[in-house]
């Protein structure tokens, strides 16, 4: 079994895949080909944005967002405890200081109550300024925008959703990627919606703000000329090849592979309940009115159980499984000794020695996620 199975879904979609690709190839137009915009457009469309503007990769796209902002130096950026470096990499790497808040044990998400708790103690301490918040789409399940967007009207902060793991998510109808003043996601290949290889995109309403992302990601270009350079940019664009397997595979990501994936989800939370291991085993919760597109199926493991020894049963049983995440960000080496090292998160330290992540993607068959479920019942007795 596979974790993500990228290649039954390559099996799908093969022929597609293939000529679009060749056709690429054929016309020799590698970089901004004419594959670039078209898909720019659907993502914009389907997200219900004004802007769309692909990049590298999904860290490059919040580093821009960074950018175009003009952060850096003195100014704080919340961001959860509970997520991939990226999220507080860009930022801190922009001069920025990250402030890592902690996240609500059922959603794994930002949690808005302990947000508005930071955002006053990095005002009482008088060293940072507050300026934004990057929340995070954790495991598919979009963040608890409706509340962190209170918050941040209420203390003029801007919002940067990182919608790595969200695209395809939604709250009450509208679709994750919408949310921020800016937003970001990566088409890394087990993500949600991925490409084969490093790929990303932006996604914003304001004007100005996509004009400067786009030169931004190009060296700074003025317009269209990439020879006249009016500010520092980086160099930060969305092969054609990408957008040209992008745009085949977002067809069948938006017409079918995202409800797949909640029938998967689905079937996983039916067989943890009929095999009674949901009384200790706590199961992933999606809020009221709230869609996830299911980066990762993450279960909270009992207190005393040895994460370790049943990752290796299951291995065995041809299983695999992950743990995302290891360690909170307060606690990486690269924030040692600073500012950001001082956070009072328990809810992540907990969820870091309990989580794991079973298997899961669109073409997962039920016959298979019966055998993870049993599997875990075999390794716990
Ligand atoms: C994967 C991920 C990123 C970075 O995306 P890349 O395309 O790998 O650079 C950023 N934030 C989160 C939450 C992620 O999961």
């Amino acid at each position: 079994m596979q974790f993500r199975d990228l290649q039954k879904q390559y099996a799908v979609l093969k022929d597609e895949i293939d000529r679009s690709v060749q056709s690429v190839c054929s016309g020799a137009h590698f970089i901004s080909g004419p594959e670039v915009k078209e898909l720019e457009k659907h993502l914009a469309e389907y997200v219900g944005v004004k802007h769309c503007i692909t990049c590298a990769n999904g860290t490059d796209a919040i580093t821009l967002a960074i950018k175009a902002w003009g952060l850096g130096e003195g100014d704080a950026v919340f961001v959860p405890d509970f997520t991939f470096f990226s999220s507080g990499e860009c930022p801190a790497s922009e001069g920025c200081t990250c402030v890592f808040v902690d996240v609500d044990s059922r959603t794994f998400n930002m949690d808005p109550i302990r947000l508005g708790e930071a955002i006053l103690r990095v005002r009482k301490d008088g060293l940072y300024e507050p300026k934004a918040v990057v929340a995070v789409d954790l495991f598919g399940q979009p963040a608890d925008y409706p509340k962190i967007r209170q918050i941040c009207d209420k203390y003029g902060l801007l919002m940067l959703e990182d919608g790595a793991q969200g695209f395809g998510g939604e709250i009450e109808g509208r679709k994750a990627c919408s949310f921020g003043d800016i937003s970001t996601t990566s088409f890394f290949p087990a993500k949600p919606l991925g490409c084969y290889g490093d790929g990303g995109a932006i996604f914003t309403d304001n004007d100005e703000w996509a004009e400067l992302l786009r030169s931004l990601a190009v060296h700074g270009k003025s317009g269209n000329d990439k020879y006249n350079n009016v500010r520092l940019g980086i160099n930060s664009r969305l092969d054609t090849i990408q957008a040209a397997i992008l745009l085949v595979k977002f067809k069948a990501f938006r017409d079918y592979e995202v409800r797949d994936i909640n029938r998967v989800a689905d079937m996983y939370i039916d067989e943890f309940k009929r095999s009674g291991l949901d009384d200790k085993i706590v199961l992933p919760y999606v809020k009221e009115g709230f869609y996830s597109s299911w980066a990762q199926f993450t279960i909270r493991l009992p207190k005393g159980l040895d994460r370790e020894r049943l990752q290796s049963g299951l291995k065995e049983q041809g299983i695999p499984t992950m743990v995302y995440y290891m360690k909170p960000m307060h606690q990486q080496g690269a924030f040692a000794n600073t500012y950001s090292a001082q956070a009072d998160c328990r809810v992540t330290e907990e969820l870091c020695s309990r989580v794991l992540s079973l298997p899961i993607h669109p073409y997962m068959t039920d016959e298979q996620v019966r055998s993870v479920v049993e599997g875990i019942m075999i390794q716990k007795k």
